[in-house]
């Protein structure tokens, strides 16, 4: 069932998801050839501890960072650990924060130095997705009306969505109802209502839509080993344009 919030928890989560903002702000600036990407998990614990907040994912269904750190060919849930960022590398970072009761969720994929065009122009088409979708997520269109705008950016400009994974409602529960897939048809899917909290996250690759599961049980890839990039958002439907909560 959607979760409607009145305009007091939708602010509560306007603090969450700017605690989020902070926090990948600062991770954008650690991000550089030579580190470690459980340094990025270091960061994010300590930064978190400054805002009295707590990581959302640590411990979600036993995942066991407080980051998701998905590099190159590696499109959500990677986990930081010992691997070694490169020159020309591209690292997506997704965060999530609880606080006061409430989540707040987003990603952003960032170039580690000089990355290739084609690796910058699947970074820089992800993220205007990522827009065209929040774009279309006012009051009274349809779900259906999101994704359409986010697979149309995607496809007309030669990349993939990813199909397997998707957007979802956010709030108390870190993934609450609806489904937001990154592809689908205008005009279908539930009415957009004021009040309701959604993040939209478009996977995008460079290949085929296709993913794998790495051995660890948690790392999802592209299937052909082509680059992916991701992006995301919490935003809050209201009577106009959409809020989005996880901005600075
Ligand atoms: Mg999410």
């Amino acid at each position: 069932m959607t979760v409607i919030k009145s305009s007091q928890e939708v602010a509560i989560m306007r603090q969450a998801g700017k605690i989020v903002a902070a926090v990948l702000q600062r991770l954008r600036q650690e991000v550089k050839p030579g580190i470690k990407t459980r340094q990025l998990d270091s960061v994010a614990v300590s930064e978190l501890k400054r805002f009295g907040a707590k990581a959302s994912f640590k411990g979600y269904q036993g995942f066991p960072a407080h980051l998701c750190v998905s590099v190159n060919d590696e499109i959500v849930h990677g986990i930081p650990g010992e691997r070694l960022l490169n020159e020309g590398d591209m690292v997506s970072l997704d965060f999530g924060a609880f606080f006061k009761g409430f989540h707040g969720d987003a990603a952003i994929t960032v170039g580690v130095g000089r990355i290739s065009p084609q690796a910058q122009e699947l970074l820089t088409v992800t993220e205007a997705a990522l827009m065209a979708g929040i774009k279309a997520a006012h009051c009274g269109a349809h779900l259906g009306d999101v994704s359409a705008a986010i697979q149309n950016y995607v496809e007309t400009r030669g990349f993939s969505v990813v199909r397997e994974y998707s957007g979802h409602g956010v709030g108390r529960d870190l993934h609450e109802d609806p489904l937001v897939p990154n592809f689908g048809l205008r005009g279908e899917g539930p009415l957009l209502q004021k009040g309701m909290t959604l993040a939209l996250e478009p996977m995008v690759t460079a290949g085929d839509w296709r993913t794998r599961l790495d051995e660890n049980r948690w790392t999802v890839l592209t299937a052909d080993g082509s680059l992916s990039a991701h992006f995301e958002h919490t935003i809050a439907i209201s009577d106009t344009k959409p809020e989005v909560l996880t901005l600075l």
